[in-house]
């Protein structure tokens, strides 16, 4: 991937923003397994490095590691039976294991990016990943979601320095893993769209239209790869995992997960904490960001077209009705997170003038849903709520209470001002 490419089209971008990244390269290729030693040392890593994985991807991986020995390696190895959650004891596990050794190399996708991610800031380690499935679009962020608390946040840790991917070990990933990172693709259309309703209703910086130009040819790459995303094909599984390198490096790029992120994202947290707290297993993350992808596509575009004009009042949601919303052991985080009453800068008078158009951009940035659905069974994606494990009830409680899971302006808050109940939209 050129790097170097993508710095200079952000060169002196209308936004104002200077636009950076801190990632050193990119090598997503056939047998790049066996050239990773020789990268590591041509980027400057040290000899002795910490390898956290777990068994699945240990055995994807399998040629990386005689040939890391081979290359002069010592290799520190932290091995899970199976990481099911990044949560904050895993943290100090990884950074425990950081005092004699020169780097940390994440051996796997999500939840094991997401640990090592933090630890490297933590302990000031050079960071690097070797991808075994294109299942979702963090590889390139420097936020990882970290469970604490029975909530769901985003924690500071560092973009790798470098992202390396074998297509041999990529394209023979299971078909649910590349099918996950279709899944969290298609959210970016509601990420940009909630980012520009928040650059309308309350200037949000930065916004900027170029980020948001290069993330949706990202998408529209995948998209347009769907009928290959179930075959063992190299070539397909290379152009999904740079698609997904690529959304995460627009995220650094903005300085926020504003353009991979929305509505969408919000609700599948709201599910994952929900199920968290009962003890199961919460499934993929671009799974079901996936589904719930599909579901927020339907209902922005149902209530762009539909409602023609609104009468917002002040908001009407209490502190009370969002505890009730919530587990007990999750209020002290809900009040933290909504301490900032985001509906205060935005008078009814504002949204009523900026209706037509929020419904204009929702129509022209939206996809089609029965399009996108098409598109997402043709790339083995689930698309059904019942294939992510979430009942009827659990989906309505998630699509009216997951604006109260982060600290940002998403159409969906607003909708109790403007008297719009968002399950009728569905
Ligand atoms: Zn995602
Ligand atoms: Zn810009």
């Amino acid at each position: 991937m050129n790097l170097q490419a993508i710095l200079k089209r952000l060169e002196n971008c209308p936004c104002g923003e200077v636009h950076t990244f801190a990632m050193r390269a990119v090598e997503i290729g056939h047998g790049v397994a066996g050239r990773v030693g020789e990268i590591l040392r041509e980027n400057g890593f040290g000899q002795r490095l910490l390898v956290v994985a777990d068994a699945n991807t240990t055995a994807a991986a399998a040629p990386l590691f005689p040939a890391l020995t081979a290359a002069g390696f010592s290799l520190k190895r932290l091995t899970y039976p199976n990481l099911l959650c990044a949560d904050a004891d895993r943290v100090r596990e990884v950074e425990a294991l950081c005092g004699d050794v020169d780097a940390i190399l994440s051996v796997g996708t999500g939840s094991l990016n997401d640990i090592c991610r933090v630890a490297a800031k933590t302990q000031a380690k050079p960071f690097a990943i070797f991808a075994t499935a294109p299942s979702m679009d963090g590889f390139a962020a420097d936020l990882a979601p970290i469970i604490d608390n029975n909530f769901k946040t985003s924690w500071p840790g560092v973009q790798p320095d470098v992202i390396l991917a074998d297509t041999a070990i990529l394209a023979a990933a299971p078909v649910e893993l590349k099918a996950a990172g279709f899944g969290d693709m298609v959210a970016k259309y509601l990420g940009i769209f909630d980012w520009k309703v928040a650059r309308l209703l309350v200037d949000e910086k930065p916004y900027c239209p170029a980020v948001a130009d290069l993330m949706l040819e990202a998408v529209e790459k995948m998209l347009s790869l769907a009928d290959r995303v179930p075959l063992c094909d190299e070539e397909a599984a290379g152009a999904i995992m740079e698609s997904l390198v690529l959304s995460g490096l627009c995220m650094k790029l903005a300085a926020s997960s504003r353009p991979a992120s929305g509505a969408e994202h919000a609700m599948s947290h709201y599910w994952e904490c929900y199920k968290i707290m009962r003890g199961i297993w919460p499934d993929f993350h671009g799974k079901k960001v996936g589904v719930a992808s599909l579901i927020m596509t339907r209902v922005y575009r149902n209530i762009a077209e539909r409602v023609e004009t609104i009468e917002p009042t002040a908001d009407p949601i209490t502190v009370e009705a969002v505890h009730a919303a919530f587990d007990p052991a999750q209020h002290a985080e809900v009040d933290r997170i909504n301490a900032i009453a985001l509906t205060d800068a935005i008078p009814p008078e504002k949204l009523r003038a900026a209706w037509p158009e929020i419904r204009r951009m929702a129509l022209e940035t939206l996809p089609d849903a029965d399009r996108l659905y098409d598109l997402m069974r043709r790339a083995g994606c689930a698309t059904e709520i019942a294939e992510v494990n979430v009942t009827p009830e659990l989906l309505e409680a998630g699509l009216r209470w997951h604006p109260f899971m982060k600290t940002r302006i998403l159409l969906t808050r607003l909708l109790p001002m403007a008297g719009i109940d968002v399950v009728e939209y569905m």
